[in-house]
């Protein structure tokens, strides 16, 4: 079955004097199903109808809303999508129905520059599990050939990004023993 990924707006995130700006990025998935990732914050409503048009996808149509954490950012349209499931989080619902689902999402990668940097994810995004994060993080890399971070435009996975976080993995114990 064949599925299309579109980056309907690349997210972003950057420190300010008053705090920080950031937005995620919006994907729609669309295929036998159509899904959309993120819904971007309350003020964005016709910009994620705006964008699923161009894709010839009306809101209706949409079957699942998939938000990868509950930050405001990421679930401020979901209303939206009246007739799809949605899954924020840990909790996956359609109307008052919750269905138990092990779930552990987030902001895997806040952008391509983290694989790098990994005080970008650490302690700029910040993380409530950096060990399991780490370890997701490789996970995902290893297999994925695209990946659309949350606050960043998508980037090609590469041999040497496999590698990088794969060592990043491996020297993790020394790295990160601060006391
Ligand atoms: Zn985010």
């Amino acid at each position: 079955m064949a599925y299309e990924v579109h980056v309907l707006y690349d997210g972003f995130s950057k420190m300010t004097e008053n705090g920080m700006e950031a937005n995620c990025s919006c994907t729609l998935i669309k295929g036998p199903k159509k899904i959309i990732v993120d819904t971007m914050t309350a003020w964005d409503k016709e910009l994620i109808i705006e964008g699923l048009a161009r894709h010839g996808v009306t809101c209706e149509e949409i079957d699942y809303v998939v938000c990868t954490h509950g930050h405001s950012d990421h679930i401020g349209n979901n209303n939206l999508f009246m007739n799809a499931k949605h899954i924020v989080g840990f909790s996956v619902s359609f109307k008052n129905t919750y269905f138990i689902h092990p779930f552990e999402t987030g902001d895997l990668f806040e952008r391509e520059e983290d694989i790098k940097d990994p005080h970008l994810w650490q302690h700029v995004a910040g993380s409530d599990e950096p060990g399991l994060q780490r370890q997701n993080r490789n996970r995902v890399l290893q297999l994925a050939d695209w990946v659309v971070p949350g606050h960043g435009p998508k980037f090609q996975v590469t041999q040497k990004m496999k590698q990088d976080v794969e060592d990043i993995l491996n020297n993790s114990d020394n790295q990160f023993h601060y006391i």
